[in-house]
């Protein structure tokens, strides 16, 4: 039939050996990445079991329709099934010699283990006796029907997999054999009978009219209703709810759908000559090369990951009898998909009787720590270049290199060791569950989650909890890779660790110690070290691989990048991460604590001595400040922007006040005492705004208190000329903000030049110091040629920028509606995380028009947004000369200013 979009592909080899794969990895838009990286492995002669993909285009389709098949799909679905079967020389449901397939999920993103597989599809009560003669091998037939049963029940129909894993426990312990692979065949076949009843006994009819056969529901016998019903819940398993998240938390699309794989099994569980298994090229959380995973004989499919049974180290694998080739094999493929992709790749194989068998590869997941060294030895091997090297490594993930450690110096006790899954340390409340995880957070307590193991419905709990800590799995396992995806610390494996997820408590075994919920926990995910109690965490420094990589950004990079900062050891901070520069130091942070008082004496003061004392102690105050910031940056321009919250931030709350004086009464206070509280109140009540982030503040402050500007410019000029003097190089900026008309800046800009010259003149020095503004009101903006006629330097404040394009609070966008945006796909992102283009379409004019009326105009960019490695991608292109952010992020912006260099390049 004639198709317009082609939307299955076959890949592996047909009857004769000839590679008929119609896919390749740059198709994984279309095959998802499994299904495109089949085929690649298909296409450099690697052993893939044959198979065909379907598209995700056709996922999309069929979901769009409200789950209905497009026209003509299920037919070419028939033809690539029928093609298959001709290839293997096997038809699936056969009475002699069944042809068994797996269907399999696989999205353009990786998103692992968050949809759905189904094993051994094509098994019903005939075919199991052609698996039986044709294998000799009775065990592992029923072994695979059960195995089948229960998957499809689970991933396909819904039931609750513990309806399964409680009667194979009551099974074992019937026969009093401790691991699933001492199961008999007539112990299995026993299963398989007890598996079908419950199946009957949980499936509505309601639901699967079609299943219903003599009144009952009956497990589907039709391995074309099996492979039909399979490929539909890989396809629902898109939009399940765990999907959905982890694609929200990863920023991938909804609308990409994922693709469906149907292969021809090979079999793991055919005896001690066949196994299954998991690896890296090389080591995942360090980056190390070596030999790395985990593999089970005589196993299949996710039993590794699932931690049922212990696993063994990958690198043994070749010494195992029975194995030996298929492990030395194992190894050279290593090489050949390291050199081919030209990166470090995961692999799922499986080895059939002594022969290797290629399930999957794609490019690993990795710590950031495994990220640089991967880059920078790849580098030196001469696989990559330097400029790649640099592109590989996600700047976000830095993140996790700038995350707290266990101080060196701190004293504990070791309660318990595990394995080291994912680097970085918590500390915090024991929990045992994800939904107390979330409650936890929610509630602003920090906590650690503690687990049998992981599984994808603890994905909520997981991203709450500021760590993981499992007794089961090992380095492979769901909690680890996930904690890994999201830089979050985790100990997994701690194998003397009962927990008892019910009474939310866990026993340590050797010891007396109970860890109950709410007990606090510290562990370390770098050494696999777990402590009852807190442990003082610190801070890394910049060195080695990190150290490397963010030197070879800086020869890529065009965008300076400063930091945020208000106090000395903040700036010393940003500095020892490479900041080149203070983009942004708000002087109100240094009104806070005791110096309060005197601000709130000077707002609420009429008496004019009063109010000038109370500036002259404000400005001591902040000449002491000045000084230190700038002899923190000496030789580096400091910004310091003028005053800018409204003024009734630094007073008490009318709210708290009323209070207070309700109380005062209720006790029987002084009259004279309380009636002061009142006038206070009325005093600060007259400050009151209906819209104080568009009311009373920024320049405006300054227009109408001129002796603030004069008190902050003075004290701004005179540590300079103190410093000046002591012979180092400040360089200090003033900034005024929130400035929409071009005459606020004028005239402010006379104030500053004023006081300049007046301490130039006291102190007998020159002080060079740039005046400029922020934008970040859209007339500004627009009128950028005008009010750059007045400035030294733009800095673009994106958070109340954004703030007042949209018209959105940016103080209560967790509120109602942004979230409701998001999920309603209106906005594609919050606004106040990655700069909105709209948004930044003001930006570039401001940068356009600024040049207009200064060429020598500098500009940079000061909001949250300056450290968000999406957004330094737009500000690239907008043109500004750098961004400024918090201190932890700066290395983060090095890096993602210079991937967008190299994208623009
Ligand atoms: P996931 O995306 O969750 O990793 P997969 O589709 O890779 O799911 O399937 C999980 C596991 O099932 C694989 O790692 C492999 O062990 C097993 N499996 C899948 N297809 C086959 C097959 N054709 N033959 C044997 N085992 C298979
Ligand atoms: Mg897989
Ligand atoms: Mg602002």
């Amino acid at each position: 039939m004639a198709e317009t979009v082609k939307r299955v592909y076959a890949f592996g080899k047909d009857a004769d050996g000839n590679n008929v794969t119609e896919g390749n990895t740059s198709m994984k838009m279309v095959l998802g990445g499994k299904g495109a990286n089949l085929a690649e492995m298909a296409n450099i002669g690697l052993p893939v079991p044959p198979g065909f993909t379907i598209t995700c285009q056709t996922c999309m389709e069929y979901a769009n329709a409200d789950n209905t098949w497009p026209e003509g799909a299920l037919d070419t679905i028939r033809e690539y099934r029928e093609d298959l079967e001709a290839r293997m020389g096997k038809r699936i449901g056969d009475a002699e010699d069944p042809l068994l397939v797996s269907v399999r999920s696989g999205a353009p993103m990786s998103m692992p283990g968050m949809m759905d597989t189904v094993l051994n599809l094509g098994l019903n009560d005939q075919s199991i006796n052609g698996l039986i003669a044709q294998t000799e091998n009775p065990r592992f037939a029923w072994d695979s029907y059960r195995r089948f049963i229960q998957m499809f029940s689970n991933v396909v129909m819904g039931l609750d997999g513990d309806l399964f894993e409680n009667a194979i426990t009551a099974m074992k312990n019937a026969r009093g054999v401790a691991s699933d692979t001492d199961l008999t065949a007539e112990d299995l076949q026993e299963l398989v009978r007890e598996f079908k009843d419950i199946f009957s006994e949980n499936v509505l009819a309601a639901d699967y009219p079609s299943l219903v056969v003599d009144g009952e529901v009956q497990f589907p016998q039709d391995p074309m209703v099996q492979l039909q019903l399979a490929i539909e819940a890989v396809f629902g398993s898109w939009n399940n709810p765990r999907a959905t998240l982890y694609r929200k938390q990863n920023k991938i699309a909804d609308d990409l759908g994922t693709a469906v794989n149907v292969q021809s099994m090979v079999f793991g569980n055919k005896g001690n000559t066949s196994a299954t298994g998991v690896a890296f090229t090389r080591n995942p959380a360090n980056g190390e090369a070596e030999f790395y995973g985990d593999y089970l004989v005589n196993a299949q499919g996710e039993d590794v990951v699932a931690g049922i049974r212990n696993t063994s180290p990958i690198a043994e694998l070749k010494e195992v009898e029975g194995l030996e080739e298929a492990g030395l094999e194992l190894e050279g493929i290593f090489t050949t998909l390291e050199n081919h992709f030209r990166d470090m790749c995961d692999i799922e194989f499986t080895i059939e009787q002594g022969k290797l068998w290629m399930l999957q590869t794609r490019v690993g997941k990795r710590t950031a720590a495994a990220a640089l060294h991967i880059a920078i030895e790849m580098e030196k091997e001469g696989l990559i270049t330097k400029e790649e090297a640099v592109k590989r490594v996600d700047p976000e993930q830095l993140d996790q290199l700038l995350h707290p450690q266990f101080d060196k110096n701190a004293t504990y006790d070791v309660l318990a060791r595990g394995l080291n899954a994912s680097p970085g340390a918590a500390v915090g409340e024991a929990v045992f569950s994800a939904a107390d995880a979330v409650a936890a957070a929610e509630a602003g307590r920090k906590c650690v989650l503690v687990r049998w193991e992981t599984n994808p419905d603890d994905l909520a709990g997981m991203i709450a909890a500021e760590g993981i800590l499992t007794s089961h799995g090992g380095k492979t396992s769901h909690a680890a890779v996930i904690a890994r995806g999201m830089g979050a610390p985790c100990v997994c494996g701690v194998e003397s660790l009962k927990i008892d997820a019910e009474k939310k408590q866990a026993v340590v075994s050797g010891t007396d110690v109970v860890i109950s919920e709410g007990d606090v926990v510290s562990i370390d995910g770098t050494s696999g070290i777990v402590v009852l109690g807190a442990v003082d965490l610190v801070m890394p420094e910049l060195t080695g691989d990190l150290d490397t990589i963010l030197e070879w950004a800086d020869e890529f990079r065009t965008l300076g990048v400063r930091a945020n900062a208000d106090n000395p050891e903040d700036a010393a901070l940003s500095r020892s991460f490479g900041a080149q520069g203070i983009g942004l130091c708000r002087t109100e942070h240094m009104f806070l604590g005791d110096r309060k008082q005197i601000i709130q004496t000077f707002i609420l003061n009429e008496d004019e001595a009063v109010r000038e004392k109370a500036v002259n102690d404000l400005f001591e105050a902040q000449t002491g400040d000045f000084y230190g910031m700038f002899k923190a940056m000496d030789g580096l321009p400091v910004i310091v922007r003028l005053l800018d919250p409204p003024l009734h931030e630094f007073l008490e709350s009318p709210r708290a006040l009323d209070v207070e004086i309700a109380r005062m009464e209720a006790t029987g206070a002084d009259a004279a005492a309380v009636a002061e509280k009142r006038e206070l109140m009325e005093k600060i009540d007259s400050f009151a705004e209906q819209n104080p982030m568009l009311g009373m503040r920024g320049c405006r402050l300054g227009i109408v208190y001129p002796i603030l500007p004069v008190m902050q410019v003075r004290a701004i000029a005179t540590a300079m000329a103190k410093l000046k003097k002591e012979g180092f190089d400040p360089k200090p900026e003033v900034m005024i903000p929130l400035v929409s008309v071009k005459a606020e800046l004028e005239k402010l800009r006379g104030v500053a030049e004023k006081t300049i010259a007046e301490v130039e003149a006291e102190q007998g020095v020159t002080l060079e110091i740039p005046i400029g503004t922020m934008i970040e009101l859209p007339r500004a903006a627009v009128t950028a040629d005008d009010i750059a006629k007045h400035a030294d330097f733009f800095s673009f404040g994106t958070n109340d920028l954004t703030q007042t394009t949209f018209g959105f609070s940016r103080d209560d966008v967790e509120g109602e509606f942004v979230p409701q945006y998001l999920a309603q796909h209106i906005l594609p992102y919050n606004p106040f995380a990655t700069i909105d283009r709209g948004v930044a379409k003001l930006v570039a004019m401001g940068v356009k028009l600024g040049h207009e009326g200064n060429p020598d105009l500098m500009c940079g960019v000061c909001g949250e947004h300056g450290g968000d490695p999406d957004s330094i991608h737009i500000f690239q292109e907008c043109g500004v000369n750098y961004v400024s952010c918090s201190p932890y992020r700066v290395p983060i912006a090095r890096l993602a200013a210079a991937q967008a260099a190299l994208e623009n390049k």
